[in-house]
């Protein structure tokens, strides 16, 4: 334990004030603790400090001008973590809560992650503490062609590969695309989220979501177990959380909530996926005015949320899918969940569960799949999006669907077997952890002191 302990002070006294780049550290560290003790060579060659120092940090100023005239300025950030395994691969998160710390828990969180889907991809993330709430369409396209207009410079095809996260969607990308191809004159698969029409790949945008219920569904079979007609909660009403209930539905199951920035939205009888998406894909309102539309379901403002924790994890469900963002669902929700009842989790977010969330639920013994195995269907469709730009093919809806359900049962029977090699059959953290850094440290050993 003590390795853990020291790596966190130094951590601590390098990069200051990184709780959430912290957290991640110490939870891949944690799990790594039987592979470490036996094996030499991964001491012997550094490659924790290696890992948790990223290869490249670029941070920079994003000037643009509002709709009133006035100038505002936002902080940019692209962190290029780990280019053991291929080039850098990362969404871009815009949103008022960016920071260093969090576009760092992000890209360690996504090194490991894009190992497990086994493409060949490394691990990048960035974003800007930007609020695209509220904002033009002006705006937003003058936001992007600013950030796009320093971080041109540092992205390609080859190097470094930019996608979506919360506030970033096609719209976006098509802004900050449109501006690369100015700049430099390249018609690249330089980003992946695209719009259909220039070069998009069917399924990326339901991705995350769909993949996220593939894992629940493999966690399930292995104990006998389906979806059909069981009782989900679904946080989040952003892009994984709607493809998420819509392929609940599809494969037979009952989402009864979703949820914004601003309150819970809790529908006995399932949640109406087409009203969800004319509100939040369409019009981009809040989930309250889903009330209008449907009378008989029941909005909790944020205000009336339980002190200790988050009020969509309070109704009782056979399964959870966290699907809004990191630290959404704390210990006294886990405890809950479980009290109630829940038999698995599968997290559509990044780190949604804190890390005593997370101990509650492998104490309990139920299905657990930690977000960098639950969630990486979205990157990896990314993936397949870069091989069909390189190879300028398009694939349909079905083979682009099948590989992604290929490669999500992948990574569920990796993290399963591995997990059972390390002697902790249940543990799927311990398990993804292992299997993702297995890889990456063997190609950083392989690939000398760099
Ligand atoms: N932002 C997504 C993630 O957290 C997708 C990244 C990508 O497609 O590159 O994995």
């Amino acid at each position: 334990m003590t390795y853990i302990h020291d790596t966190i002070v130094k951590l601590q006294k390098t990069s200051p004030a990184q709780a959430e780049f912290y957290q991640a550290v110490e939870e891949i560290l944690d799990s790594l603790q039987p592979i470490l003790e036996t094996n030499e060579k991964y001491k012997k060659h550094a490659i924790i400090e290696r890992m948790v120092e990223p290869e490249r940090q670029i941070m920079f100023r994003v000037p643009w001008v509002d709709d009133q005239g006035n100038v505002q300025v936002n902080k940019g950030y692209r962190i290029e973590f780990n280019s053991a395994l291929g080039p850098y691969k990362g969404g871009l998160r815009f949103h008022p809560s960016v920071n260093a710390s969090i576009i760092k828990f992000l890209g360690f969180e996504q090194i490991f992650k894009n190992a497990l889907t086994g493409l060949p991809i490394g691990g990048g993330k960035g974003g800007a503490n930007f609020d695209p709430k509220g904002k033009s369409d002006g705006e937003i396209m003058r936001f992007c062609q600013s950030f796009i207009n320093e971080l041109y410079r540092h992205i390609g095809p080859t190097c470094d590969v930019p996608a979506g996260d919360i506030g970033v969607g096609a719209r976006e990308i098509g802004y900050m695309f449109g501006q690369y191809k100015r700049l430099t004159g390249n018609y690249d698969g330089v980003f992946t989220g695209k719009s259909l029409l220039w070069g998009g790949s069917l399924v990326r945008k339901e991705a995350t979501g769909y993949g996220c219920v593939y894992f629940a569904q493999y966690m399930l079979e292995d104990q006998n177990q389906s979806l059909a007609g069981k009782t989900c909660l679904v946080s989040g009403a952003g892009n994984v959380a709607i493809y998420t209930i819509e392929k609940l539905y599809e494969l037979g199951a009952l989402p009864i909530t979703c949820s914004d920035s601003s309150g819970t939205l809790y529908h006995e009888t399932g949640i109406n996926l087409a009203t969800l998406k004319e509100l939040k894909e369409v019009r981009k309102v809040r989930l309250e005015e889903y009330l209008q539309h449907h009378p008989d379901a029941r909005y909790i403002p944020v205000s009336d949320y339980p002190a200790d924790g988050h009020a969509v994890w309070r109704f009782p469900a056979e399964l959870a899918f966290p699907c809004a963002t990191q630290n959404e669902l704390t210990e006294q929700d886990a405890q809950t969940l479980v009290a109630n009842g829940v038999i698995a989790v599968s997290e559509g977010a990044n780190m949604p569960s804190t890390q005593d969330a997370v101990e509650v639920f492998l104490n309990a013994k139920i299905c657990y799949g930690p977000g960098k195995a639950a969630n990486a269907g979205g990157v990896a469709t990314s993936q397949l999006e870069m091989a069909q730009n390189a190879s300028m093919q398009t694939w349909s809806f079905a083979e682009v669907d099948e590989k992604l359900k290929v490669i999500m049962k992948n990574i569920y029977r990796n993290a399963r077997d591995t997990a059972a090699e390390f002697g902790e059959p249940h543990n799927l953290v311990l398990g993804a952890n292992i299997a993702g850094f297995r890889k990456v440290a063997d190609a950083m050993i392989e690939q000398g002191v760099v």
